[in-house]
C-alpha cells in the first residue's frame, strides 16, 4: 500500500495516519513530524526548516523533497508507506512521482479529509492549549490556512484526475472517521 493522506492543517490527518498505518503494517511518514523532530535536536535540517514552520510556510520544496526520499529509501518502507503531509505543492507531486517510479510502484490512494473551516481553526486553537506547537498560534493557524488553499488543495484536482481521489468526511469522532477511512479504502478497485 502507498498512501497518501491530505487535508487542511488540522483535519486529522496525523490521528488518522497513525491508525492506517497500523492497520496495513507500513510506515506513516509525517513530514510535520520530521521536522519538529530536527527542530528539537537542533540539527542543520531543523535550523533550516523553523523559520518557515514558524511562520506557517513551507519548507522549500528542495529541502522537504531530499527529506521524503531519504526516509522512503529506508528499509521499513520498501513494502509502502502512508505519507501524512507530502506532497503539498505541485513541485512535491512531480518528485513524488519519480521516487515511486523509480521503485516499479505506484501510488495507490491519495486521502483526503475534508472539515468545514471554522472548525479547523477552533481544533487547532485547542491543540495550541493541549500541545503548545509554536505554530499553533491564532494569526499563524489562519496564515496555515492559506497556504494550504493556495499551495495545496489544487492537489486535490490532481488526484481526483487520476482516478485516485478518496474523499472522507473528516467531521466528528474521531473512531468515526477512521471507520470512513476505512470503509472508503476498502471500496478501492485493488489492481
Ligand atoms: P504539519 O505537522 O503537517 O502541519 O507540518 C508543520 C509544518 O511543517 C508546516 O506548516 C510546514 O512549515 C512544514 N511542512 C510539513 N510538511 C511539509 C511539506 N510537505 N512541504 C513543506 N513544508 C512542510
Amino acid at each position: 500500500m502507498r498512501l497518501i493522506l491530505m487535508g487542511p492543517p488540522g483535519a486529522g490527518k496525523g490521528t488518522q495516519a497513525t491508525f492506517v498505518a497500523q492497520h496495513f503494517g507500513i510506515p506513516a511518514i509525517s513530514t510535520g513530524d520530521i521536522f519538529r523532530a530536527n527542530v528539537g535536536q537542533g540539527t542543520p535540517l531543523g535550523l533550516e526548516a523553523q523559520t518557515f514552520m514558524d511562520a506557517g510556510e513551507y519548507v522549500p520544496d528542495e529541502v522537504t523533497n531530499k527529506m521524503v526520499r531519504n526516509r522512503i529509501a529506508e528499509s521499513d518502507a520498501t513494502e509502502g508507506f502512508l505519507l501524512d503531509g507530502y506532497p503539498r505543492t505541485t513541485a512535491q507531486v512531480a518528485e513524488l512521482d519519480q521516487m515511486v517510479e523509480a521503485t516499479g510502484h505506484q501510488i495507490d490512494a491519495a486521502v483526503v479529509l475534508t472539515v468545514n473551516e471554522e472548525e479547523l481553526v477552533q481544533r487547532l486553537l485547542q491543540r495550541a492549549q493541549t500541545d503548545g506547537r509554536a505554530d499553533d498560534t491564532e494569526d499563524v493557524i489562519r496564515h496555515r490556512q492559506t497556504v494550504y488553499a493556495e499551495q495545496t488543495e489544487p492537489l486535490i484536482g490532481v488526484y481526483r484526475e487520476r482516478g485516485l481521489l478518496v474523499e472522507v468526511d473528516g467531521m466528528g469522532d474521531v473512531d468515526d472517521v477512521t471507520a470512513r477511512i476505512f470503509a472508503a479504502l476498502n471500496d478501492l478497485p485493488r489492481s
